[in-house]
Formats: structure tokens, sequence, C-alpha cells
């Protein structure tokens, strides 16, 4: 039994960019157009700041503007201020956090539960902080080249940053990621503002066409792919693992005999 991803795609794409500047607007806009799915980290304290109220002249999406920008993809917490959370007591980190969960929970409307560190800066004791505050995954700025999975979605290592040397090596690569890993992702992050300051949008243009309109590729947000892994990892076997159970509400697909199988919410069945 091998897993695969909903409706039997083969691998998934996800993106996560950081800071919440006016630049997601035209990023979206790419996306949008090359069917991808992002997810976007805000500093709900810099919104609505404009570029004569900061010092590096920076424009950031309007706190009224959060649900419609982002409607179509995933808003996650980013920290109130962008602080470095090293140097904090632990009630200003979950104030950092727990306060970015309340004031984008309340523009958008929706269950806000992801987050990427500040500075990708995190151990295992903000690991913990951040699961007792309804944090399901957290992601870092280290990238892996790779196209694992993660272990612990609090430790989540992003496949590569946008401006690195070998991102559409790596895009190719993935297109025809090799059969032994289970569940392939490849996760870009970055920053919107890094293509608006340096004009080098058709870099990720580019990469999204290159990626776009495959029907084996899964394009969800980094919130849809945890929550499906996690669904892989919730199902319970039988003492002999011939039989699956599916106590989760979300339909786990698998292959068998080289067919799309699948094992619907509360579902018990032979594998
Ligand atoms: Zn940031």
């Amino acid at each position: 039994m091998k897993f695969i991803y909903p409706d039997g795609k083969k691998c998934a794409l996800t993106f996560s960019f950081d800071d919440n500047q006016a630049f997601d607007i035209r990023l979206i806009e790419i996306f949008d157009k090359y069917g991808m799915k992002g997810t976007f980290n805000i500093n709900s304290g810099t919104l609505g700041v404009t570029a004569d109220q900061n010092c590096d002249g920076n424009i950031y999406v309007e706190p009224d503007k959060v649900k419609e920008v982002y409607k179509d993809h995933e808003v996650a917490i980013h920290g109130v201020e962008h602080k470095f959370i090293a140097g904090l007591t632990d009630s200003m980190i979950v104030n950092e956090f727990l306060d970015d969960r309340r004031a984008l929970e309340a523009l958008t409307g929706k269950l806000i539960q992801g987050c990427a560190y500040a500075f990708g800066w995190h151990n295992e004791h903000i690991m913990g902080i951040l699961k007792t505050l309804g944090i399901k995954y957290a992601r870092g700025v280290d990238a892996t080249n790779g196209f694992f999975p993660p272990q612990d979605f609090l430790d989540w290592k992003p496949t590569c940053h946008q401006g690195d040397d070998n991102l559409m090596d790596l895009g190719q690569q993935f297109l025809s990621v090799p059969g032994y890993i289970e569940l392939p992702l490849m996760y870009v992050w970055g920053h919107s503002y890094e293509f608006g300051r340096s004009g080098n949008w058709t870099d990720i243009e580019e990469f999204c066409k290159m990626m776009s309109g495959k029907d084996f590729i899964w394009y969800a947000t980094n919130m849809e792919i945890c929550e499906y892994i996690n669904a892989t990892r919730s199902l319970e076997f039988s003492a002999d693992g011939k039989k699956a159970y599916n106590p989760t509400l979300i339909e786990v697909f698998f292959e068998k005999d080289d067919k799309v199988a699948s094992i619907k919410p509360g579902e018990f069945i032979e594998v």
C-alpha cells in the first residue's frame, strides 16, 4: 500500500510567502493565472503601513483588503510585529503569535492555524508553545533541496527559496520525482518584495508556467497538505495489516495493484 495525494495525484506543490507587502497582490495574480496555491504569512501589526511610515519605504497590504486579496489562498501567522523571538519571554512569545492569530481570524473570518517563523528562528521550546496555541504547522528557512514531507510539521523545512540558483533544476527534477519517495512534496518559500525590488517577476512566472497544468500534481496550500498527510498518518490498521480504518474526516488515497483506491472517512476496509 502506497499513499498518494487526493484524487490519485502523485505529488504536491506548495508555496509560502512572508511579510504581507503589497507586492503579494501581483504574486497572487501570477499564482492564479497558472493555478498555483500558496500560503501567505502575515504580520498583522504591519498591515496598512504606508511608505512614509517606515524607514524602508515599504508598502503593506491594507487590513480591510486581506480577506479579498488572499481569498483563494491560505493566510497564516508570522508574528504580530515580526519580532526576533529568541530575545523574548514566554508570555511575550505567546502574545506575538496568539494576537496575530486573533487579528487574522477577525480579518478573514477563517480558522488560522499555520505559521512561518520570523527569521526562521525556532527550537523545541518554541515548537511546544505554538502547539499549545493551536498551531498545526510552522515553517523555517533551511532548504532541504529535497522532496520528502516533514516528519514534524512544526519543524517544516522548505525545498528551496525563490531566489536559489537551482529553483528551475529542482522543478525539473520534481516533474519526474522518483517513486521511492512517499507523498513527494516541493515547497518554495520567499517574499514577494524580493521580486518587486529586483523586478525579476519573470523568474517566478517561468517557474509557475513550467509547473502548471500537470494532472499528477496537487496544487495545495500548506495547511491542505499538512491536514492530508496527518490523515494518512492517522489510519489504524488491523494486526495483520490487511484492513485499515480511517478515523479522520478526510478521504485518504492509496495505490493498490497500480490502481487508485481510497478509504473514506469512517470506513474500515480491506487494503
Ligand atoms: Zn518575515
